[in-house]
């Protein structure tokens, strides 16, 4: 039996620009072949067999014959093959071409349509490529990289005369010769025009300016490929939003907290525009216990998301927590919480244990259920105040090895992240050293461990949760 192609587009390169459908297909594809400019992140979603059919390291493109017998191979022994192609498939990917290949040797194909460059990284200059009253058509057009390629495929009266936004891909180049031959073609010499350098990809850059000094200004900022180029009043319009959406584009930031937590943290920089160092220096490790009897006590106190799904594994049934009162220490833990269908009664405003202890009803016996190597501010605090407390170890934090490469690479970030004082003591630990990035803390207790290892923190977060902690690292990069 056949196998099947689909012919996927990766988008431009920003990962988040894929479509469900693309990774869906690299997930469950028996084969991906693949081409230069697809993002790493769709590439890690590839659980089957990778083949590389791009330009390798500027030499030569692997022929597009041979790529063609590779799609009627490996579809022929049954498998189920992604093409996978940057921006769209049918847009000067040859994506048309293959699928004519594909229907003449009578095998099943599927195009999934991706963002493409053209509209992509204008988007990201901020410049709309349709505009009412402005721009109500747009022309995509092949620049050729290639100068030995022929160019008499393009129409430059036509284009010249085209009424609407012109989009050149594959351009820079050839940019000089494009700009002046629209010009001669009569396209107004003081038309607006920019040139968009790795669109939507780390280290974006926009060129700006008129089409008569457009090729000059980008060959002054040395512009490189991937870059389009984009002709027409709206060029000009001054959009431009990606600067003060992405206040961390070009940090380089380590997390080192526990792997299964960082993904949010991480998620979070990456969507502010910081390339993210994962060198988690813990891993928590789940403790076999006994929970008690809740029905004797008037109070328990949760202090972390983790202690609430390790609880829940042991307890199972929700209605084994109805009699104490609830309090836990901040936002994290009370959405774990409920999570499982229960409100906390109290949630402090400060997320630390001094200020949950304020916020503590009174209480004759309590259960805190917690990371065995917790401080004792809490069980202190309320036996000070005459109740008799238990204290429920439910998982505690070890050391996860540091590899040399996450090592190097969290210790020349520009900031480095620190959510709990277990995050500083094994990343110290394990790196010999805290010296070289900015050190960024969640809350006092984790400073005060910085403190310990000989550092004074450079940022604290005045709200003492990982969102927190993010507000006070775009802050300092802002300046
Ligand atoms: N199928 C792709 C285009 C492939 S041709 C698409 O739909 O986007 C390759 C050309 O696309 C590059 O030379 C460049 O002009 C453009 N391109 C691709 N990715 C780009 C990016 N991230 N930023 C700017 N231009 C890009």
């Amino acid at each position: 039996m056949a196998g099947k192609v689909y012919l996927v587009g990766a988008g431009p390169g920003d990962p988040g620009l894929l479509t469900v459908r693309a990774l869906e297909l690299l997930r469950e594809a028996d084969v991906v072949i693949h081409d230069r400019l697809v993002p790493p992140e769709a590439l890690e979603a590839i659980a089957g067999e990778k083949v590389y059919v791009g330009k390798e390291g500027g030499g030569e493109q692997v022929p597009q014959e041979e790529t063609n017998r590779l799609l009627v191979e490996h579809a022929r022994a049954g498998r189920s093959v992604v093409r996978l192609k940057g921006g769209d498939p049918f847009v000067f990917g040859r994506g048309g071409e293959e699928a004519q290949v594909l229907r003449e040797a009578g095998i099943d194909y599927e195009v999934v349509p991706g963002v493409t460059a053209g509209v992509a990284a204008s988007a990201y200059a901020g410049i709309p490529v349709t505009q009412r009253g402005m721009a109500s058509a747009v022309a995509f057009v092949t620049g050729h990289e290639d100068p030995g390629k022929p160019e008499t495929a393009i129409d430059w009266e036509a284009l010249a005369r085209f009424p609407g936004t012109l989009v050149f891909y594959m351009g820079v180049r050839a940019l000089p010769r494009i700009a002046e031959r629209l010009v001669a073609c009569g396209r107004p010499a003081d038309e607006p025009a920019a040139v968009v350098e790795r669109g939507t990809m780390p280290g974006q850059r926009t060129v700006r300016g008129t089409l008569a000094d457009i090729a000059a200004r980008a060959s002054e900022a040395g512009v490189r490929p991937p870059s389009i180029s984009v002709v027409g009043p709206v060029a000009g319009l001054g959009l431009d939003w990606l600067e003060a959406a992405r206040p961390l584009a070009g940090r380089r930031i380590a997390v080192t907290r526990a792997r299964a937590q960082a993904s949010a943290l991480a998620g979070r920089l990456r969507a502010l525009g910081a390339e993210v160092v994962e060198a988690p220096a813990i891993r928590i490790e789940l403790l076999e216990a006994t929970v008690p009897e809740l029905g004797g006590y008037d109070l328990l106190c949760l202090t972390s998301p983790n202690g609430v799904e390790r609880l829940f594994e042991l307890v199972r049934d929700a209605r084994a927590l109805a009699g104490p009162a609830i309090a836990v220490i901040g936002p994290g833990t009370a959405r774990a919480l409920r999570a499982h269908g229960i409100e906390p009664d109290v949630v402090p405003e400060r997320s630390v244990a001094e200020s949950l202890v304020e916020a503590l009803p009174p209480s004759r016996r309590a259960l805190i259920a917690r990371a065995e190597e917790a401080r004792d501010v809490l069980p202190d605090a309320l036996r000070e105040r005459g109740a008799e407390v238990d204290v429920l170890a439910l998982y505690r934090t070890v050391a996860e090895p540091l590899g040399e490469a996450a090592r190097e690479a969290a210790l020349s970030a520009d900031y480095a992240t620190f959510t709990s004082a277990s995050s500083v003591r094994f990343f110290a630990e394990a790196a010999g050293t805290l010296a070289g990035p900015r050190l960024v803390s969640i809350g006092p207790a984790t400073s005060e461990e910085l403190r310990r290892h000989g550092r004074e923190p450079d940022l604290e977060a005045e709200v003492h949760t990982p969102d927190g902690l993010v507000e006070v690292l775009v802050r300092d990069a802002r300046r």
